[in-house]
């Protein structure tokens, strides 16, 4: 049974949550505040956290933030605030979805659901990092040779187009922004900006996707970055 930690101070909500998911077959357990849920969260092994972000003592960002350095279950925020700038936020510090109140409880169930299923095949595919090759789909990416190939027809990538493919490869169904992308694959002291990244994606596309207008492999996250959809 998957075992699911609701951090949240509402107590009405709380029972909702619990209600909802004890009925769809999952373990759950609450804290009701910031500080017990940290401890709980770090020390006890769930497969979920649903994340409040405003809480007394430690709040969600905080907790999300402590989280993230240990675990890579998914994490699901939940705010009383529309503002996108949280959902970046939010985002940037590792959560894996975020919704906003008022939602729908029957929603929330059905997310949890497909985070979990992701999860599953993320571990799984985690294990590729230790292997020379990584297959995603009709990518193959031979690390030693640092080729790539498209249902197994090589496809000449730039030095730098192969870099991005390969971070973004490595950590599957992450989102990333422009930012955290230029800095990662061309480095804090590199000329340029994250401009860069968009004509690096654009091209990435035209060599990977069937159809660059509509890729299946690396998706833009309108208003966040690029994620790489296993
Ligand atoms: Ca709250």
């Amino acid at each position: 049974m998957k075992r699911i930690l609701i951090i949240e101070d509402e107590q009405v909500i709380v029972e909702v949550e619990k209600d909802y998911l004890e009925a769809s077959g999952f373990a759950v357990e609450t804290a009701a505040s910031g500080d017990i849920g940290l401890k709980k969260a770090l020390e006890e092994e769930y497969d979920l956290i649903i994340l409040d972000l405003m809480l007394p003592k430690t709040d969600g960002f905080e907790i999300c933030r402590q989280v993230r350095q240990v675990k890579n279950i998914p994490i699901l925020m939940i705010s009383a605030k529309k503002e996108d700038v949280d959902k970046i936020r939010g985002l940037g510090l590792g959560a894996d979805d975020y919704m906003t109140k008022p939602f729908s409880v029957a929603e929330l169930v059905a997310r949890v659901k497909a985070h979990l299923a992701r999860y599953n095949r993320l571990t799984t595919d985690n294990r590729m990092r230790q292997q020379d090759e990584i297959r995603i789909r009709g990518i193959r990416i031979d690390k030693m040779s640092r080729k790539v190939f498209v249902n197994e027809t090589e496809v000449p990538l730039t030095s730098k187009e192969y870099d991005l493919l390969l971070f973004l490869a490595l950590h599957p169904n992450r989102v990333f922004s422009k930012d955290e992308l230029f800095e990662k694959i061309w480095g804090l002291d590199a000329l340029g900006d994250n401009a860069t990244v968009t004509v690096h994606i654009s091209k990435l596309r035209e060599k990977i996707e069937a159809d660059p207008s509509k890729p299946q492999y690396i998706e833009t996250i309108w208003g966040v970055g690029y994620r790489l959809n296993l």
